[in-house]
């Protein structure tokens, strides 16, 4: 190897480096914009390398070298501008989106190459037909797999599971054209055969997703950026860059095992959320109504006078906080609290809100200090010493009857809000969550709903503890 191509190895070899000194940080939310940081740096360092690798070596055009430019403008254009006005509620649709140009980007390399090579003197090595092939067949799946994720997510597509009588058998086909092809592929080299094999692959990535409900789709999410993540290292493969192949195996890695912990947070397997049809997305109202028997309203001026001589106050975020936007309110209410000499602590479900991460991101965004933060292993124990638990939002995560049997979240495991000596939930109806269940907690004795937007209520209960207890 020459020198520069020594130097070229050594950047990658420290940007892979970076990447996982990056993850390692972005464990908790205390270093994880400084891990965010250093992975960027590596990747682009990565970026830097390869791009003095391609004007070392002058196998670019110039024709080549402005659409190269161009696209790199025009994608950190958008991706920059995406990234910052993004509304925190729309981030799992924005994932999806990365992962869809991620997948697409990584199979138009295959295709590139491919095209390329077909007609070669010697023919196309069976080793590049192969890892062309998984670049091309898992990157066109997770395209427009991700594309029809992100729809669902945004309300352009029906969020509920949307499937046809034999469409099982119509996925099934489409697998075997796309693997059948693909082994004549090995044998025989011709673009035709490429072109069956994508659109196979695109067909499949619809078939898979629209049958898989909204309270499932982040899972689905979390399992297309892992094939993101392979589809990358694939095209590292097909073109022998290391970089790639590093970062593409560590998304793919980081991606499967989020899918898993994910999956087991809500106690189902994959092939279950794959092939399920649970998590219609339904908010329809609940068989018990506002006012209903068993139903106990609450005013803000009581809800406040609770929390303010609580000695112990747990707050649950949910879907519902983070869709009103109210972490700011819930922030300062919980200082407010403190300040009182409340011991106010949040409860996070690994699923609360809609996408893994979601409330510590957003309560962090609030300034909210991080040891305040309990995850359900750590705060399930403390609620039958709380005085008040405080549910903004959350539904199914609260849900009693995930504990027995026959219910669409059994075995789903849940914050034990019920053994809290008191209970209040802010939310604007008996609406349902996203697993379309009425909520046992709702009806206890011990609770009492407070029906209004959280944002309100938040900034209501604020000024109610502000005003009569000073
Ligand atoms: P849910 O979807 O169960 O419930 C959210 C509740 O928030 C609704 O019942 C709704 O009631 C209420 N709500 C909505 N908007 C507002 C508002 N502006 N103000 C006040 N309340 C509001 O949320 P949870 O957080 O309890 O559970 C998350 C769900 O998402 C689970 O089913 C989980 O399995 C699923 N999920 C999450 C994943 C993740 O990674 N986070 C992954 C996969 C699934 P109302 O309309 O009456 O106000």
């Amino acid at each position: 190897m020459t020198p520069f191509g020594t130097i070229i190895q050594l950047i990658y070899l420290a940007g892979a480096a970076s990447f996982v000194i990056g993850l390692h940080l972005m464990n908790t939310p205390a270093t994880a914009r400084q891990g965010n940081f250093v992975s960027g740096c590596g990747m682009a360092a990565a970026v830097a390398a390869t791009l003095a690798l391609i004007i070392h070596d002058g196998t670019v055009s110039v024709t080549g070298w402005i659409v190269l430019c161009a696209g790199a403008l025009m994608g950190a254009g958008v991706g920059l501008y995406s990234a910052r006005t993004i509304q925190m509620t729309a981030m799992p649709q924005l994932v999806s989106i990365f992962n869809a140009v991620g997948g697409g980007a990584a199979a138009l390399v295959g295709i590139h190459d491919y095209s390329g090579l077909v007609g070669a003197v010697h023919g196309v090595p069976e080793s590049t037909t192969i890892t062309t092939l998984l670049d091309v067949i898992i990157g066109a799946v997770t395209f427009s797999g991700s594309i029809i994720a992100a729809g669902k997510l945004q309300g352009v597509i029906p969020g509920q599971p949307i499937a046809f009588p034999g469409s099982r058998l119509v996925n099934a086909a489409i697998a075997v054209v796309a693997v059948g092809m693909s082994a004549f592929l090995i044998s025989t080299a011709n673009i035709a055969g490429l072109v069956v094999v994508i659109i196979a692959a695109l067909a499949f990535g619809v078939t898979m997703v629209l049958p898989i409900g909204g309270a499932d789709m982040p899972v689905v999410i979390s399992l297309l950026n892992a094939f993101t993540g392979t589809a990358v290292a694939m095209a590292g493969f097909v073109i022998g860059n290391d970089a790639l192949i590093i970062a593409g195996a560590l998304v793919g890695a980081s991606g499967g095992i989020l899918t898993k912990l994910m999956a087991d947070a809500m106690n189902r397997s994959l092939a279950n959320i794959i092939v399920g049809g649970f998590g219609t997305g339904d908010s329809a109202v609940s068989a018990v109504a506002v006012g209903g028997e068993g139903v106990r309203s609450i005013s803000g001026d009581d809800a406040a006078i609770q929390l303010a001589y609580a000695a112990r106050v747990i707050i649950v975020p949910g879907y519902g906080l983070a869709a009103a936007q109210a972490q700011h309110e819930v922030a300062e209410l919980a200082g407010l609290l403190e300040a009182r000499g409340v011991d106010v602590s949040y409860a996070i479900h690994p699923v609360a809100g809609r996408m893994p991460g979601h409330m510590n991101v957003l309560l962090a965004e609030a300034n909210v200090p991080y040891p305040q933060l309990k995850e359900m292993e750590e705060i399930n124990p403390e609620f039958s010493r709380a005085d008040v638990a405080l549910v903004i939002g959350a539904n199914d995560v609260t849900n009693p009857a995930a504990r027995r049997p026959g219910t669409a979240i059994s075995g789903m495991p849940i914050l034990d809000v019920d053994q809290a000596k008191s209970i209040i939930v802010i939310k604007r109806s008996m609406g349902h969550g996203y697993a379309g269940i009425d909520n046992e907690l709702y009806t206890n004795a011990k609770t009492s709903m407070y029906f209004a937007d959280a944002k309100t209520a938040l900034a209501e209960l604020t000024a109610a503890v502000k005003v009569y207890v000073g």
